[in-house]
């Protein structure tokens, strides 16, 4: 079934035709896709009544329902466990930064690109899950606009930055990326608030730097040494930091966007001042922001969050680059990076398809949990 979001005109023109509707609806039926208060063709008041019926049986208005809804950060952040059209789960976060200082406000979307992921990181919740399946390019577009609208239902918003940081790594679906990266920007949104975050996908990136988007590019390095990376991003053994580093260079000079380099500092594992040394001289060549994410603790994983002093020691070893220590968004309600989606999957079965049914009593055949919670 034809997706409204991604639809190209001439798809969107043959059906509105078929109904004997002007090729000018299509315009307006991309506005109405983008009005938070619209959530089906029939609350598109401006087209005529059966028009809307016959729309809605041959175009999806949108191939995200909202199947669960947590706050936290004092009513800032909404993590949505967004249902897709086969069943499957993911999870988008909607968080809002106030203005502060010389920065002005922002409201930022993180969307997953897969359900699950296939690389695998250790410290991932998501990473547990193995890859299930990718999304589409409308099902990545309309994640946003279901947070959009969380985001007006709450007073805030609109959107102004889209992160691809939620599940699944986006260059292992490179062209739906791509593909809803575009529709994005057609939307409305600035291509420069666009930022693709990939565990080190070299020819993704690649694929990336030939699309003509100047989106920013940000690499999940969490360690500065092969041996390391091998450990905490399994596709480091597919492409080696020094390729990965390479081709990320490529990128900034190809597109003129800054790199951003992404840390998950987990306590004893990668919080050590000789890390910190080397990825500063990392960045230093590059020119690359460095953006600091304590881990969040997660089931079943024996690391966590580094100390405090370990966290100040690692902070103090990256003079002279530029760097932010981003707060885990979602942590207090069990949602970030794959935790909302595990959470509910605890207390109901994640089916081997991706979709969720009754939770089976532990032990039972095809359950895939040893003890609900
Ligand atoms: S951190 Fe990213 S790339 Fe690694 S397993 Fe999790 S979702 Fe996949």
């Amino acid at each position: 079934m034809l997706a409204l979001s991604t639809a190209h005109d001439t798809a969107l023109c043959d059906v509105l035709a078929a109904h004997g509707a002007p090729a000018w609806r299509a315009r307006q039926l991309r506005r109405a896709a983008w009005r938070p208060q619209v959530s089906s063709f029939a609350e598109i008041a401006d087209l005529p009544v059966a028009l809307r019926q016959a729309l809605a049986e041959e175009i999806r208005f949108s191939t995200v329902t909202v199947a669960g809804e947590s706050p936290a950060d004092q009513g800032l952040t909404f993590k949505l466990l967004a249902r897709l059209p086969d069943g499957a789960t993911v999870e988008t976060v909607a968080m809002e930064t106030p203005a502060r200082g010389q920065s002005g406000r922002r409201s930022t979307i993180c969307v997953s690109s897969q359900v699950g992921c296939a690389v695998g990181c250790p410290f991932c919740a998501t990473g547990q899950l193995g890859l299930i399946r990718s999304c589409s390019a409308a099902e990545i577009v309309d994640q946003v606009r279901a947070a959009a609208a969380a985001l007006t239902r709450h007073g805030l918003g609109p959107v102004t930055h889209v992160v691809y940081m939620g599940m699944g790594e986006p260059l292992l679906n490179s062209e739906a990326t791509i593909e809803s990266l575009r529709t994005l920007v057609r939307a409305g949104l600035s291509a420069r608030r666009l930022t693709v975050s990939t565990s080190g996908v070299v020819p993704g990136i690649e694929r990336l730097a030939t699309t003509g988007l100047p989106v920013t590019l940000a690499i999940s390095l969490h360690a500065a040494t092969d041996d390391l990376r091998d450990r905490l991003v399994p596709l480091n053994r597919a492409y080696p930091l020094e390729q990965v580093l390479a081709a990320g260079t490529r990128y900034v000079t190809t597109r003129g966007r800054r790199l951003t380099f992404e840390w998950c500092l987990i306590g004893g594992v990668n919080d050590s001042l000789e890390q910190a040394r080397m990825l500063r001289n990392l960045a230093r060549e590059a020119h690359a922001h460095v953006n600091v994410i304590p881990m969040n603790r997660i089931d079943g994983s024996p690391w966590g969050p580094p100390s405090p002093a370990a966290a100040r020691r690692f902070l103090a070893g990256l003079d002279g680059v530029r760097v932010t220590v981003r707060d885990t968004r979602g942590a207090e309600s069990d949602a970030a990076c794959g935790q909302l989606r595990a959470a509910l999957e605890r207390r109901r079965e994640l089916r081997a398809d991706g979709t969720l049914g009754p939770m089976k009593r532990p032990g039972a055949p095809g359950s895939r949990h040893a003890a609900g919670s």
